[in-house]
């Protein structure tokens, strides 16, 4: 059976390592690096993933700023607010929680945002940075894989790689990724044909769809490695989009959900606001 790719273990390991350089960054620096966080509204499921943020970045020794602004609130609002922290010397990071109330403009929301405080690498400038190797910002779920593959296969040149799912978060940052890996990458969809087929000839799975054990245990080439960003809710619990059952029988190493690459986003959000006080202080990040 498959090795099964601890996602929580790196994650904790991970944010310790950034806690040590977040503390020499204070110490040289005179200041902690911050990161911004804005919730529009209550959506359960954003709150829970906000306050989970807050306490990771204090726990790493950074400063977190969390505004929480009504549902109703509107786009100039919303966008005065950006233009602040775009303009605050203390804040290296700023997130919009999504997903934003219907009413608002979520893409003039994140073509607000300072590209170079962009901590998820959503803007359209990072994802150009991306797309032809200058540096930026990589959206946090994507980075984790990538850190998850390699820690079980350090070496992904020539691999062959399926990502399932093109969403510009997830699908498409990761095979930008991958081909910066010198992986050969399909990015397949919900238009693709003959998807089992187009697995099966694959190194590499990365499944992020959102539809529950969608990818059989027999599309799995034996021995592959297998990510698994879906999660999903379900009568059992949560699942990812990877039958794994059925999976972690036939490949050579496969990320659980839960306890996969969802404890490695945090920990890249982290990584990435880190990384971005370094950047603006003009001196070199440690990781
Ligand atoms: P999305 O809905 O934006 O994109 C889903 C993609 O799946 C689309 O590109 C679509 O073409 C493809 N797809 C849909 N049906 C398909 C089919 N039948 N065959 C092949 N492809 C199909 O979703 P997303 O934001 O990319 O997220 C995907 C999953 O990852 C969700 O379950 C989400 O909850 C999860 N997610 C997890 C994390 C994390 O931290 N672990 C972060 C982001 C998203």
């Amino acid at each position: 059976t498959a090795t099964i790719i601890d996602g929580k273990a790196h994650a904790a390991r991970l944010r310790a390592t950034i806690a040590t350089h977040v503390a020499a960054f204070r110490e040289q620096a005179g200041r902690a690096p911050g990161l911004a966080v804005v919730l529009v509204g209550e959506d359960p499921a954003s709150s829970v993933y906000v306050k989970s943020k807050g306490r990771a970045t204090r726990e790493a020794g950074m400063e977190s700023i969390e505004h929480r602004l009504p549902a109703d609130t509107d786009d100039a609002t919303l966008l005065a607010l950006v233009e602040t922290l775009n303009a605050d010397p203390a804040v290296d990071g700023i997130l919009v929680q999504l997903p934003l109330p219907k009413h608002l403009d979520t893409q003039a929301v994140l073509l607000a945002i300072d590209p170079d405080k962009d901590v998820d690498g959503f803007h359209p400038v990072n994802a150009g940075r991306l797309a032809t190797g200058m540096p930026g910002f990589v959206p946090c779920t994507p980075l984790g894989c990538v850190m998850l593959l390699k820690s079980v296969l350090p070496d992904l040149t020539g691999l062959d790689a399926v990502v399932v799912g093109r969403s510009n978060i997830v699908g498409k940052p990761m095979a930008q990724l991958l081909i910066a890996e010198s992986c050969t990458v399909t990015v397949a969809h919900s238009r693709t044909r003959d998807l089992p087929a187009r697995v099966r000839q694959a190194d590499i799975v990365v499944a992020a769809v959102g539809i529950a054990n969608f990818i059989e245990g027999d599309w799995i080439k034996p021995g592959a490695t297998v990510i698994d960003v879906g999660i999903n809710r379900t009568e059992a619990g949560l699942v990812g989009d990877v039958d794994f059952a059925e999976a972690v029988e036939v490949a050579g190493a496969i990320t659980p959900v839960p306890g996969g690459v969802g404890p490695m986003t945090i920990a890249c959000l982290l990584r990435n606001t880190y990384v971005s006080a370094c950047r603006r202080d003009g001196v070199e990040a440690a990781l």
